[in-house]
Parts: C-alpha cells; sequence; structure tokens
C-alpha cells in the first residue's frame, strides 16, 4: 500500500494541483503516494447539499456543521495508524518533526476548512490534531493541506534524489541552513567564502556549522534557544562547536 493523503474539501479540484508537477507528481504518477480527494458538498444536507450554518452566539460567517464534518470522516476507510488533521490557525504550528512523522507512517487524512471553520465538537469527538502552518489566516485549508502535503511526500523513500538532501537541511537538527552557492565563482564583484574553494573537507564542515549556528541566532532566536537547551542536556559530539 502506498502512502495516501485522503482530503476533504469544498474545492476538489484544487488537488493535487502543484502537486502534480516535478518530484511530487512523478512520485503520484509512479504509485509512492496517493492522493484520494474527497468532496465534502457530497455529505451536505438537504435540497442544496449545505455544509455550513450560522454560528451560535451571533457574528459574522457561517461554520461548517459537525454532523456533516462527521459523516464525511466516516467514509473514509480507517487506515491504520494514519492521523486526521484539521488545519487551522488556532492549531499548534506544523514543524518539521510531525512532517518526519506523517512521512513515517501510512498517510494523513486532512480536513480543509472555509468560512469561519469547523464546528469544536466533531474535532473534540474525532481527537483531531489541529495544525498551523503560520501565524496568518488563509482563505481555506486547501493551500495548507498542499504545503502540509509538499513537505511529507519529498520525504517518501525515492522521491528525493539523493537520500543525503533529507538529512542535511534546516531544521533536521533544529537550526536553520548554512548559505550555499555555485558557479560562478565571481559574480558581478562577489565572490565565494575561500574555504569552500580549499578542498578542507573538515574546515568546510566547521564552517557550515558555524554559518548555520549564525543564521539561527540571528533569524530565529526561538530556534536558537531550543537548540542551546537542547545541546547543554546532553553530551557534545560536535567538534568546533562556536557559541
Ligand atoms: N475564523 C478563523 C479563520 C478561518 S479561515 C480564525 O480566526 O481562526 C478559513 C479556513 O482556512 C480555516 O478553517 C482553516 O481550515 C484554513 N486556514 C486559515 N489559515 C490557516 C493557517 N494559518 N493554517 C492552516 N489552515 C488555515
Amino acid at each position: 500500500m502506498s502512502w495516501t493523503a485522503t482530503i476533504l474539501t469544498l474545492f476538489p479540484e484544487m488537488f493535487p494541483g502543484p502537486l502534480g508537477q516535478s518530484l511530487a507528481g512523478r512520485a503520484l504518477e509512479n504509485g509512492t503516494w496517493n492522493c484520494d480527494v474527497r468532496d465534502l458538498r457530497a455529505f451536505g444536507l438537504g435540497r442544496h447539499n449545505a455544509v455550513d450554518d450560522t454560528p451560535f452566539g451571533g457574528g459574522a460567517g457561517m461554520v461548517m456543521r459537525a454532523d456533516v464534518v462527521d459523516t464525511a470522516l466516516d467514509s473514509v476507510s480507517r487506515q491504520d495508524g494514519a492521523p486526521c488533521v484539521y488545519l487551522t490557525p488556532r492549531g499548534r504550528p506544523l514543524a518539521q518533526a510531525d512532517i518526519r512523522r506523517y512521512a513515517a507512517g501510512p498517510g494523513v487524512t486532512l480536513l480543509c476548512g472555509r468560512y469561519e471553520g469547523v464546528d469544536e465538537r466533531v474535532l473534540e469527538a474525532r481527537s483531531i490534531e489541529q495544525v498551523s502552518i503560520g501565524d496568518y489566516v488563509l482563505s481555506g485549508g486547501e493551500t495548507a493541506a498542499l504545503v502540509l502535503l509538499d513537505a511529507c511526500v519529498r520525504l517518501l523513500p525515492g522521491v528525493m534524489g539523493s537520500a543525503e538532501s533529507g538529512v542535511e537541511e534546516s531544521f533536521s537538527d533544529g537550526l536553520l541552513e548554512y548559505p550555499h552557492y555555485t558557479r560562478p565563482a565571481e559574480w558581478q564583484g562577489r565572490t565565494v567564502p575561500d574555504v569552500l574553494l580549499s578542498g578542507n573537507h573538515a574546515a568546510i564542515a566547521r564552517w557550515r556549522r558555524e554559518q548555520s549556528e549564525r543564521v539561527t541566532r540571528e533569524r530565529r532566536p526561538d530556534l536558537w534557544a531550543a537548540h542551546l537547551s537542547h545541546s547543554s542536556s546532553r553530551p557534545s559530539v560536535q567538534e568546533g562547536q562556536s557559541l
């Protein structure tokens, strides 16, 4: 059984969308993963297949009904261990560790919200994970689902060209990645750091490590603090770690 993304959405045409191209698209074609899209409208109620209603307590907008979402989820065959995730700005921030966990399992079921979101009770009743892709508000969960899936699919076995490219990258050890350079060695008067042309692999590794630490410290004090508290709680294995 290949890794399966089951997507519940009011806009099924949005999938696989950009994931039909490039790495993810090839992986979809060769069956490394599956995109099983379910139209929430098909589970709507009454003559108009209503999926939403006005919020109790008043206020603007509409809320997706618990019963409709519940029936839609019932239609999804239960894959053992495949988590169900609701994309929402109220969720915990999605991180690479979650992506690794999802990619390692049989797949994910993604619930894409629209309007003001989904009735809280179905999220509780189904123990649905609530995940946000960042501190901004999208018009719907579909683009967030595409982001989550893009990050998962590239980690599936055989999808990325080199096995290494998933290991040494941003967040793999809690740090952002070092900067990259390629030919030409001089461009518009800008040169490449000498060490990268030296052929000294130990020196290059040391320089990259320092750059990773510098950029993390400067741009992401939150990640840097977490990294420091991690590395002080276990013996340092990294030589040449400059703080
Ligand atoms: N009223 C809600 C926002 C609704 S936006 C609030 O203030 O929390 C409509 C839908 O877009 C949501 O149900 C959710 O599925 C999706 N969405 C919006 N922003 C998102 C984000 N940052 N991460 C993940 N999903 C998001």
